[in-house]
């Protein structure tokens, strides 16, 4: 749930502060008038009502002020609000039972190395078109690869959502980003931006560029499969799940477009994802292969998840390059 109390927060964008003011009066109101509990954080964006008592309620507070003695017990009542809020905020990111609540993710710069990595993969791409359009993959390999990229997303999250992978060394850390963003999804998307979300993909990339040097023909079939399942899979991927999480009226209208006719991730699917245990609704591209991926991978244990995670990562290219060319 705490995804749908983010993006409604959002979603209100230019509203926020009429609907913060309006929330803060109401609240306020209420208290005043019944002096009991306050009302329950959870009718309220908690973040929102926080942000206004740590910062637009002081604002809040001085408007009352000229109210004479209602100056002190609004003062009161905001500081209450704090005190009984503040427990809350240590539990926002408290989404696993037996593991601490984790913090909002924090400011990762990115790198030079990262940004040269996106270069040259779009580079190619771009001189490809230009310079060889004969190497462009056909529209079959490109339709494969899309729908195959959105199962991966999905058996590749499905691992990492797997509480035993947090204690993987090696994939715990990993498994700690995909964990954590159930806990702050904004926080993690929109919060970090689109341009983070790619960088975090290059590590993984570098594994599966590794897998086609050392395991895969070195054909141009076997090329293009490649760079479609990282163009797909690792920026398709980002690209979905950003905009999945991003305010209705903040996107694009291609966006909108796509995600409307289910060819980006449509936000309403992927909020499926976001309610425990975490396990449906796992794609990031398109969410056009959930319907199978749900039945298949819903209650998987994790070391069968992982294991065929890393067979088809290692060896997915020359069993779809075998497969296309004998029925494509
Ligand atoms: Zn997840
Ligand atoms: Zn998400």
């Amino acid at each position: 749930m705490v995804l749908f109390a983010s993006q409604d927060a959002s979603k209100e964008g230019p509203k926020q502060d009429i609907w913060g003011s309006g929330a803060r009066l109401f609240f306020l109101i209420g208290k005043l008038a019944s002096s009991e509990s306050i009302v329950e954080p959870c009718l309220l964006d908690y973040e929102m009502l926080q942000g206004q008592v740590h910062s637009g309620g002081a604002t809040g507070a001085g408007a009352i002020s000229s109210e004479g003695t209602q100056d002190t017990r609004a003062g009161e009542v905001l500081q209450e609000a704090q005190l009984e809020l503040a427990p809350e905020k240590a539990e926002r990111g408290k989404v696993l039972p037996n593991y601490e609540a984790f913090p909002p993710p924090p400011k990762v710069p990115t790198t030079w190395w990262q940004l040269l990595h996106h270069l040259l993969f779009f580079g190619l791409g771009i001189g490809t078109l230009l310079f060889q359009p004969s190497w462009l993959p056909d529209w079959k390999l490109t339709l494969v690869m899309y729908l195959y990229s959105d199962f991966m997303s999905a058996l590749l999250h499905r691992t990492f959502d797997h509480e035993e992978c947090l204690k993987v060394p090696a994939l715990d850390f990993v498994a700690y980003g995909f964990q954590m963003h159930h806990a702050w999804p904004m926080e993690s998307t929109k919060g970090v931006g689109l341009y983070r979300l790619f960088c975090d993909t290059v590590r993984i990339q570098w594994i599966l560029l590794v897998c086609f040097a050392v395991i895969s023909s070195h054909t141009l079939l076997a090329a293009q499969i490649l760079y479609l399942k990282l163009l797909f899979g690792a920026y398709g991927s980002a690209v979905g799940h950003f905009y999945a999480h991003f305010p209705e009226n903040q996107r694009p209208f291609l966006v909108r477009t796509l995600q409307g006719l289910h060819l980006l991730l449509p936000p309403k699917h992927h909020a499926v994802h976001h309610r425990a245990p975490y396990n449906e609704n796992l794609t990031s591209v398109s969410g056009l292969t959930d319907f199978i991926v749900n039945p298949l991978l819903k209650d998987c244990p994790f070391i069968p998840t992982l294991l065929t995670l890393l067979g088809l990562s290692m060896f997915d290219i020359r069993l779809i390059e075998g497969l296309y060319s004998r029925f494509m």
